[in-house]
This record gives structure tokens, sequence and C-alpha cells, in this order.
């Protein structure tokens, strides 16, 4: 058992303003992989503060997390200033049940105050109206006038327009999007949130972004002589995102952050020049088939999510992505709000979308490819 708190190399890793609490680590420890024992997790945030990272990510929802945490920082002796902690609140409760929810928090946490409490998942305009109107709003005021919590922000997986309307809201001082390299959509909404002086932070950019600790060759050939994920964190980093999260496992997983957490430059021209062979890529392996994820063609009577479906062709087929391409599809209709509800079999081919596309894409036989393409066992080799 350690008993001091580890040397922390201030100038390891830069820091970045988030929202109205003190500046955080370019990285974020994100506590879900970590969870096997308390130990394990105790390694892991023994590295991640080595590394220079001061932000930590948990939630109630996650298992032990909380626990583990507050007995790692216990057992590190780890002061409050040293870390920072986001946790977060399921939305949908009663006043009551937040207080509880929230001191549980706190007990487990080993904290008198929290850093900065998200909503976790304002996926439905009905988890915003809780927010700023139901039982939330009364929740977050409590909350900040017992000065239990530092600064309020959210998370979201849900549709661009909620998102923006949570950020215009201006209740929150941040906000944790999935923000990705190769599923750039939701950056501008991240723009709008840096603008208005929130803080910004990238949920999952290597595994929800691509599975990109294990990427497919022609990914990496693009790439080279960069890693994925080496491109994947610069180019957010680059854009000014404030901080991504990285959910390690183990000690060793915590490399790229030990790497890249001084480089909070511009891309360089070699960062620059992969870019451009991404791209290349995707146009030369999908050609006129491309969907330019531009959202024109909706919305779909059969509520058909159509750029989503398609991005996971783009994938596929793009740069190799099969794999994680599958495993995405396959959570379609299987996750509630927090994912897409509706496959690709349930285009009925009416063909309302087809004059909205700019591309002139031939909608309902890409969405029948995709679905031939992705829900069918794996296979060896399937195109390219
Ligand atoms: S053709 Fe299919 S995807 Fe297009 S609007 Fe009709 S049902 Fe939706
Ligand atoms: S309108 Fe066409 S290019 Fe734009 S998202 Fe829809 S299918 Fe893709």
């Amino acid at each position: 058992m350690l008993t001091m708190t580890p040397a922390i190399p201030e100038s390891a890793m830069a820091r970045r303003g988030f929202g109205n609490g003190p500046p955080v680590s370019l990285f974020t420890l994100g506590t879900m992989r970590a969870l096997e024992s308390p130990a394990q997790l105790e390694a892991v945030l023994a590295a991640a503060i080595a590394a220079g990272i001061n932000h930590v990510e948990t939630a109630p929802a996650y298992g032990p997390s909380q626990r583990y945490l507050g007995r790692a920082l216990r057992q590190l002796a780890i002061a409050p200033e040293a870390v920072l902690i986001t946790s977060k609140l399921l939305p949908g409760c009663t006043l009551q049940q937040g207080q509880e929810q929230l001191q549980r928090s706190l007990e487990q946490l080993g904290r008198s105050q929290l850093d900065n409490l998200a909503v976790h998942g304002i996926n439905t305009s009905e988890h915003l109206e809780w927010t700023l109107h139901g039982p939330g709003q009364a929740l977050l005021q409590w909350a900040q006038e017992e000065r239990l919590v530092g600064q309020v922000g959210f998370s979201s997986h849900g549709p661009n327009a909620l998102i923006e309307a949570a950020i215009d809201s201006g209740r929150f001082s941040f906000a944790s999007l999935h923000l990705h390299l190769l599923d750039p959509a939701r950056l501008p909404l991240a723009d709008q949130a840096l603008e208005r002086g929130m803080g910004v932070m990238a949920i999952s950019p290597a595994d929800k972004g691509g599975q990109l600790w294990d990427p497919p060759p022609l990914l990496q050939l693009a790439c080279h002589p960069l890693q994925p994920l080496e491109l994947a964190y610069r180019f957010l980093i680059a854009r000014g995102i404030s901080t991504l999260t990285l959910g390690a496992a183990s000690p060793d997983q915590l490399q790229w952050a030990q790497l890249l957490g001084g480089a909070d430059g511009p891309l360089t021209a070699s960062e620059q020049q992969a870019l451009e062979r991404l791209n290349q890529q995707r146009l030369d392996n999908l050609g006129d088939s491309l969907c330019g994820q531009c959202r024109a063609c909706l919305p779909c009577p059969s509520g058909v999510p159509i750029p989503e479906l398609l991005r996971l062709r783009n994938l596929a087929i793009g740069h190799g992505m099969e794999r994680h391409a599958r495993e995405r599809y396959a959570m379609v209709g299987q996750a509630g709000h927090w994912f897409e509800q509706i496959n690709a079999a349930a285009c009925q081919g009416c063909n309302q979308c087809l004059p909205r596309c700019p591309h002139q894409l031939p909608i309902p036989e890409l969405l029948a490819e995709t679905h031939q393409r992705l829900a069918s066992p794996p296979r060896r080799r399937l195109w390219g």
C-alpha cells in the first residue's frame, strides 16, 4: 500500500480551462475499465497521477467505481485539490432520491464537495425538461447552494438538436460528448459549448471512436507513420477540446496520455498529411456511395436513422473497420435511448428521402446493403 501522494510532474501534462472550475489535464481518467478489484483501480489511478492527470470521471451507474475510487484516493493519500472528480446522476429521480444519491456519492468518494456533477445522459427531451424545469432543477440548485457541487454539466448520447438546446439553456458549465476523429458530427456543438465558456470532455475517443486500440490494417496504412489512436487524440486536442477520457484497465494503457500530455499545439504537417490520406482513403474506397453525413435526408417516416447507419457503412468499406461497424450495428435497438433504436431493415422503400440527398445516393439500396453486410455473421473478407 502506498501512503504518500505520488510525485505530480506539473509540466508533464498540459491543463485546460473547464467551465467555471479549476483547469483539467488534457486526459481524464475514465474508471469504467478498472473495476475488477480495488487494487486494479488504485494501480491505474497512481499511474494516471504520475502521468500528470488531475481529472477522474466516475458515476454511480458504473458499479463499484465510486467506492473503489474513494478507497484508492484514501490509500494513495491524495489531497482533494490534486485530483478533480466528475461524477454523474441519472435524470428522472425525485428531489429526495437525488439528494440521497449525491450524498451517497460524496460518502463513497470521501469528499465534502464534488468538483463536477454531470446529469448522466440527457438523451431525450424529457431528460432535459427534468433537468431545467422538473425535480432536477431543484436538485441541482440545492446541490450548488449547499456547496456540495462545484459546477454542473451534462453528458448526452442524444440528437444534436437536443444537445444544442442543452448548451443554449445556459444551465451547464460543461458537456461530455461523443467527439471522434471518425465521427465528427458533434464537433460544431463542441465549438458552440467552448464559445460559451463551457468545458468540453470527449467521451471515449479510443473505444467508441472506432476501437482504435486495435486498428485494422487499412486504417493503419492511411495513418502511417502515426498510429490511428495517436491521430485521433491529437485531432481532438488540436481542435481545442478541453479534455479526453481515457479508460485504462492497467497502467500501461496510459501510454498515450504520457506521450501526448504535453502535445497541446496545433496539428503538425505530418498529422495534417495523415488526415488528408484518411479522407482520400474514404473517397477511394467508397466512391460516389460515400455518405457525406449532411443529414438532409431526414426525417424518415419509418424512423430510420439514415446518416448513423450509413456512417457505419462508411467506416466498414472506407477504412476496413468491419468489426467495429458490426458491433455497433448489433447494438441498434438494444440500448434504449443510449443508442439508435431502428436498423436498416425498417426501410420501407418509400423513396421520400431520395430528393433530399444532395449526393443523389440510392439510400434504400445502400441501407439494404448495409443491413446485409453488418447484420450477417462475421466472414473473413467481405470487401476491398
Ligand atoms: S426510402 Fe427508406 S430510408 Fe428513405 S424515407 Fe423511405 S423508409 Fe426512410
Ligand atoms: S442526405 Fe445523403 S449524404 Fe446526407 S446524410 Fe443523408 S444519405 Fe448521407
